[in-house]
Formats: structure tokens, sequence, C-alpha cells
């Protein structure tokens, strides 16, 4: 069910009129669904219920303390990509021991925060940063817990920007070198093999490349076994993908059905194969979480009839949301309260000095200067990959439970931009 719908004529975020809040919180404005954020995140734990597992909310896609409040209180990790996501875990009231670590490019002064802090496990993508982690837990005199994160070669068959599992891409290790590297981390005194992790890619509306990157990590922790390098959790990382209402586009395989599949195939292994330890599993879910949490509201500035388009300008632009200009995505825009009135079609642009600067094309809406516009699931890599081009404050975000709004974020003051600047003596 949507936590978003017509009611009177009006779109609400759940019992609150989105031209409610428009008025009295301005726009543009991020707009969270509380229900819709716990319903999301249910439907992994129901899937996981008597399970050793744990899902570890993917925080990049959106880490208001707020919403990691909320998921932190249901139980859920996290999985971060930088020291300033390890901190806002700790402020957000997050579990240290429920956190994993990712990213390419982990600093010394990062590793010595998480390992302070007694996070649940690095994962590692290249032997220089074993290296790098044995010597930082050595000088701690620490050990540090450590997952591989194994490139499987699998096509997640999504953009290329969001694909992140082939041979081509930066991330991880290549599969044909993981037993190599997991020997050379065996070998290392100051770290603790613990796992094996991936992430092929994001937006992914089916779950057979998943299900495939799944047998590779599998058939690797049987060939660990035999070496005596014994895999403790299994991460399959996030990507599962979201229904952004792309025309042509298959709905996204549920998240009960595809996580029922995974055991299924993890029961049969361990039935087939294993002697009986256990191996827990880990997932990494952002945009399957967070997303459809949450919609960009914005009024429309000006219309611009044109001999080639006509261009609705409204007053949230790229820096707000920069998903369409980034990686050409389609983000559905409905108006909050719909017009009887003749339909054209639009480019809806924002204000910022750039060409780019779109957020979608060719919608066909009846519109009229002043109408607010709701950009549908814009919860996950909104907020989050914002910026401050042109020197514009970040939009306010607000929560909705129900009746009531509470801000999760106020809006940022065009002079707070500069105040960590300095003009010269
Ligand atoms: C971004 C990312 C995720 C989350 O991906 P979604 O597609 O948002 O689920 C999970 N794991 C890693 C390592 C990531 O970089």
């Amino acid at each position: 069910m949507s936590h978003f719908s017509y009611q009177n004529g009006v779109l609400h975020a759940e019992r609150t009129p989105l031209s409610r809040i428009a008025e009295e919180f301005g726009t543009p404005a991020y707009v969270y669904s509380k229900a819709a954020l716990l319903d999301n995140l249910a439907a992994y734990s129901d899937a996981c219920q008597g399970r050793n597992a744990l899902v570890c909310y993917a925080m990049k896609a959106n880490s208001n303390l707020a919403i990691l409040d909320l998921l932190a209180r249901q139980g859920a990790g996290f999985d971060i990509v930088s020291g300033g996501e390890l901190l806002r875990v700790i402020a957000a009231g997050g579990d240290p021991n429920k956190v994993i670590f990712s990213g390419v490019g982990k600093t010394e002064d990062e590793m010595r925060l998480a390992l302070d802090k007694g996070i649940l496990c690095f994962n590692v993508e290249s032997i220089p940063e074993l290296h790098r982690l044995n010597d930082v837990a050595g000088s701690l005199g620490k050990r540090a817990p450590v997952s591989l994160r194994v490139n499987p070669n699998v096509d997640a068959k999504t953009h290329p920007y969001i694909a992140t599992g082939l041979k081509a891409n930066k991330f991880g290790v290549a599969f044909d070198d993981a037993l190599e590297t997991y020997r050379t981390a065996a070998s290392l005194p100051h770290l603790d093999v613990v796992g094996i992790d991936c992430h092929i890619g994001s937006q992914l509306l089916d779950d057979a490349p998943l299900l495939e990157a799944l047998d590779k990590l599998i058939e690797l922790i049987d060939t660990l076994d035999s070496e005596g390098i014994h895999i403790h959790h299994l991460d399959i990382g996030g990507g599962l993908g979201v229904d952004y209402g792309v025309a042509g586009d298959k709905p996204p395989v549920p998240v009960g059905d595809y996580l029922g599949r995974l055991f299924a195939r993890i029961d049969a292994w361990r039935a087939a194969r294993h002697d009986g330890r256990a191996v827990k599993v880990i997932f990494e879910p952002g945009r399957s979480i967070v997303a459809s949490t949450g919609v960009l509201l914005t009024k429309v500035e000006f219309l611009k009839p044109g001999a080639e388009k006509n261009f609705a300008i409204i007053d949230a632009a790229m820096n707000d949301m920069m998903r369409p200009t980034l990686y050409g995505a389609w983000m559905d825009m409905q108006p909050v309260v719909p017009r009887e009135s003749e339909k054209a079609v639009y480019d809806i642009v924002g204000p910022v000095c750039e060409s780019g600067d779109w957020l979608a094309r060719e919608r066909e809406l009846a519109l009229q200067p002043g109408d607010l516009l709701a950009m549908m699931s814009a919860g996950a890599y909104g907020m989050t990959m914002a910026s401050n081009y042109n020197t514009r404050g970040r939009a306010v975000e607000l929560m909705v439970d129900g009746e009531q709004v509470h801000v999760i974020r106020q809006r940022e003051n065009p002079a707070d931009l500069f105040a960590l600047e300095t003009m010269l003596k």
C-alpha cells in the first residue's frame, strides 16, 4: 500500500494534505512517511524471521538522523561508506556493533574511528587496503574483523553508473583473485577474516543476477573452507530496485520473494554440503528501504511556452535532486491538486544555471503558476546527493506520522552556506 494517495482531490502523505505542508513549511521540501519507512524495513525483517540474518541499511541512500533512529529502534544495522556516516549512526543511537564499513578508499583516520567504536566488519576491497587496515589495527593493539568484497562478474543489467559487479568496475576484488586475497588476509596478524560480501549494482528489477552472485559466493565459501579459512557471514549487498513508474519497466521483484528464493538456496546448500556451521546472512538495502518513503514537494514558479518546448520552471532544482541529470533517471511527477483543464507537454526544470538542470522531461500536465508538484519515490539518493550549487540552501526535510508533521531537518539558510568561508586579511 502506498502511503501517498489522493484524498478528496488532494495528494496526501498519510493523512496530511501536501498542500497544507507546502503552506506551512514552504517548498521545495522533502516529505517522508514514517509508516512507509517502517513497512519497507518490515518487508525485510519479516522475511528474515527466525533466521540468522541482519539488515544493514545502506545509509548513503538517506542518512537523516530521524530515519536512522527509526530504523535502529527496529533493530536494523547500517552499511556505511565513510567515517562521517559512522558518526551519524552513533548520533542517532545506532549500535556500532551492527555496522559494516564499505567503500574503496577508507582513510587511516576512518579505520581508527571504526576500530575504536567496535564495528561489526570492514568490507575490504583491495590488497593495499588489507595492509593498511592490518597496520592501523596493529598500532591500536586490536584485530580488525574483515570481509572481502568479491566481484562476482555478473551483469546486473542496470544503468552503467549503478552497475558495480562487472570486471570493469572499480569495486571489489576480482572473483579469480579472491582466493589469493583471502590467503593474504588470513596471513596478516591483526586481521580476523569473518565474512564475504558483494554488491553488484542498484535498481535491479530482477533478482536473477543477485541469486547468480549468491551462487558464486557460496562456491567461494566452500573453497575457502577447504583451505581452512572459515567464513561466518555472507553479505549479499543491496541493490533491489523500486517502482519509479517508468513506462515499460516491469515491477521490481517483491522483497519477500527475493529473500525467500535466497534463503531456499542457502538452506539447500547447507543441507547438501555444509558441516552445520551457521552462516549469518547480511543484507545492505538502501533504495528499497527509503525510495518510496519520500516525495520532493515543489512549486511551479513560471510557465514558459516555446516554439519547440514548453517549460515549467519549478523551485526545486538539480541541486535538490541529482538523479535525473546524473543518471538520466525518470522520476514520476504528480500534481498535488490535479486540474481539469487542458494538458500540455512540459519539460520541468529548475532555476539553476545549467542546461542539465532538469527534473522531468516531456510530461503531460495541466499546470498553472503556483501549482504544487510532487516528485514521487524521491526518498533515496535525493537529499543525500543534494548540494548548495548556486548558493541554494538545501530543502527542509519533514516526516509525516498520520496527521502530524515533524521537521527532521531545517531548511538551510543562505548565510550558513558561507559561514565557513574567510576573506584574505
Ligand atoms: C549503495 C550501496 C548499497 C545500497 O544499494 P541500493 O541499491 O540502494 O540498495 C549497498 N551496499 C553497498 C556497498 C553500496 O555501495
